[in-house]
């Protein structure tokens, strides 16, 4: 439960990775090639502005020029109405008109003012090519407007400084424009600071802000400059939001993820693998279940029965025996049994030299030599004789039957007794059983169970008995559960039994102990020896 546990919380950890990690990564190239887009932008507005700038200057030079073409004496009405005319003309000329001596003369808008004696400021700033400029002046027309002026040659026009800046733009973004002669702004949009973005011209627009991208830009044709600015819109500005939105899925691919490795996992912690498992680390006990003489009551030997505890439970041999039959891995467990017999009996065997334990092998064992060569292998030096080591095969298993007849031949040429296990259960004819040289019958529990029942099945029990004896073979008795039966099989000439009636399979250590008992019972009783001598 644990280990579930863990595996999946690891998958939805490593599916959060995966996911948030190329989601964040393509957020934050995202937002790279955004802020190189919107700088881009920006420029390109800011080359923009700057031609507008220059559209203006040019315009208010243009309307000079016409102003200086303008007929008869200086605020004559013949000249006031060329003023007029230039006025009209340019869009960007607010007014047009005439100055001296540090005064106001006439234009079309302020009329004829000679009189009154206006004052005229002296200019901010004269251009190289004779241009005089007034940043910002009041205007004697109003109080609350201040005008760019433009002179040349005693006339002058005024500009909304505005006209400068306002350039259709649906993102409003704030512009300045500046004389960078004299480090001036001239003008600046709703919104913008003078200063912030005199700053920014000082800095070429490498500004560095979080909220803002500055960019600059410089007429080729005069001392003009035009700073813009845009708000960063960072893909990363709303990053926790980002976060719980891509944890979430995160959460969800890494559960996803968790989930198929959960599958995978499984299936490979299958049945089969887990057997397999087991197998290699020799996590498969082998239990005893001895074989007794059905006359003198003596244990003559035992049958090595496997044994699986898996998570607390046992699983049934005849289960696990299958699936392993079916995954590759009976030849392993044969020898594992074999392996596991050899320590745990030797003593007893090499006490015991007429005593025997009968080994189960299955159809994969008989097609070859393997076994009998691990057998003769694994004994040598033992101080086991191979008698001592029954072979026990179900009918079932003789489906080669020409290969297992060999083995069988090799098994027995070895020393080992073989033992058709199951008997009456295979269906086998005797003819065909004839055709097999083996040692011993073991009729199956099934037919046992029916005697001294009046189930019309329990006169198959004779004939089963009947046709070992024809095959002329010793017989052991599987599944004696009573006396009943005992004494039926004595009369009926079985010589073996072995069942619950005596003993169920137990341990090693357990068989020692129920020796020891047994014969201390059945003493002074003869010692008759087991069904073959060899
Ligand atoms: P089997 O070889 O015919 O073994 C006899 C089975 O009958 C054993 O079941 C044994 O516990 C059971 N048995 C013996 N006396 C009685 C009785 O009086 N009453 C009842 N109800 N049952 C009794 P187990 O241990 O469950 O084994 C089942 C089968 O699994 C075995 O049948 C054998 O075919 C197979 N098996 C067991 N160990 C091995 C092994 O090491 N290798 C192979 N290939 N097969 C094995
Ligand atoms: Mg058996
Ligand atoms: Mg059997």
């Amino acid at each position: 439960m644990i280990k579930r546990l863990s595996l999946i919380s690891a998958s939805v950890a490593l599916g959060c990775i995966a996911t948030i990690l190329p989601v964040m990564t393509s957020i934050y190239i995202a937002d790279e090639d955004a802020e190189r887009r919107e700088q881009r932008d920006l420029q390109e507005f800011a080359a923009k502005a700057v031609m507008r700038a220059e559209l203006v200057t040019y315009q208010a030079f243009a309307a000079l020029s016409d102003m200086g073409a303008a007929p008869g004496k200086t605020c004559s009405p013949a000249y006031i109405e060329q003023l007029a005319r230039v006025t009209f003309n340019y869009r960007y000329v607010q007014d047009a008109g005439a100055y001296g001596d540090g005064q106001y003369l006439c234009s079309p808008l302020l009329g004829d003012v000679r009189a009154r004696h206006l004052t005229m400021p002296p200019p901010s700033w004269r251009s190289n090519d004779g241009y005089l400029v007034w940043f910002r002046q009041k205007y004697p027309l109003s109080d609350a407007r201040e005008d760019l002026r433009i002179g040349r040659n005693g006339n002058y026009v005024s500009i909304d400084p505005q006209s400068y800046v306002d350039l259709i733009d649906p993102a409003r973004r704030p512009i300045a424009v500046i004389n960078i002669e004299t480090n001036t702004v001239l003008a600046v949009s709703p919104g913008a600071d003078g200063d912030d973005m005199l700053r920014a011209w000082n800095q070429a627009g490498h500004v560095d802000n979080e909220q803002w991208h500055y960019a600059a830009a410089r007429s080729s044709t005069r001392p003009l400059g035009v700073v813009v600015k845009s708000a960063r819109t960072s893909l990363f500005s709303n990053w926790t939001g980002l976060l719980a939105m891509w944890l979430s899925v995160g959460v969800l691919v890494g559960g996803l993820l968790g989930w198929v490795a959960f599958r995978r996992v499984t299936r490979q912690l299958s049945f089969p693998a887990t057997l397999q498992w087991a197998i290699a680390r020799k996590n498969i006990d082998v239990n005893f279940q001895p074989i007794v003489n059905l006359a003198s009551g003596e244990c003559v030997g035992v049958e090595a029965l496997v044994r699986w505890q898996l998570n607390g439970r046992f699983i049934s041999p005849e289960i696990f025996v299958s699936v392993a039959e079916e995954n590759g891995l009976i030849q392993p467990l044969t020898d594992l049994v074999l392996d596991k017999t050899i320590v745990e009996l030797s003593t007893l065997l090499r006490s015991r030299p007429t005593f025997y334990v009968s080994i189960n092998v299955s159809s994969e064992d008989l097609c070859t030599r393997r076994f009998v060569n691990i057998l003769t292998t694994r004994l040598e030096g033992t101080g086991i004789r191979p008698a001592q080591i029954r072979i026990e095969a179900t009918e079932r298993s003789f489906m080669d039957a020409d290969a297992t007849r060999e083995t069988i031949a090799a098994f027995r040429n070895a020393g080992h007794p073989v033992y058709i296990d199951d008997f009456g259960t295979g269906y086998s004819s005797l003819s065909y059983l004839q055709t097999f040289t083996i040692d011993v019958l073991k009729i199956d529990k099934s037919f046992i169970d029916t005697i001294g029942q009046d189930a019309a099945s329990s006169i198959v029990a004779p004939h089963i008995i009947q046709m070992a004896h024809e095959l002329g073979v010793q017989i052991v008795a599987e599944g004696v559960e009573h006396q009943v039966q005992i004494d039926y099989l004595v009369q009926r000439g079985v010589q073996f039994g072995q069942g619950w009636f005596f003993a169920k399979a137990m341990r090693a250590e357990e068989l020692g102990t129920w020796l020891d008992e047994r014969s201390l019972n059945l003493q002074p009783m003869n010692q008759e020896h087991g069904p073959i001598e060899t």
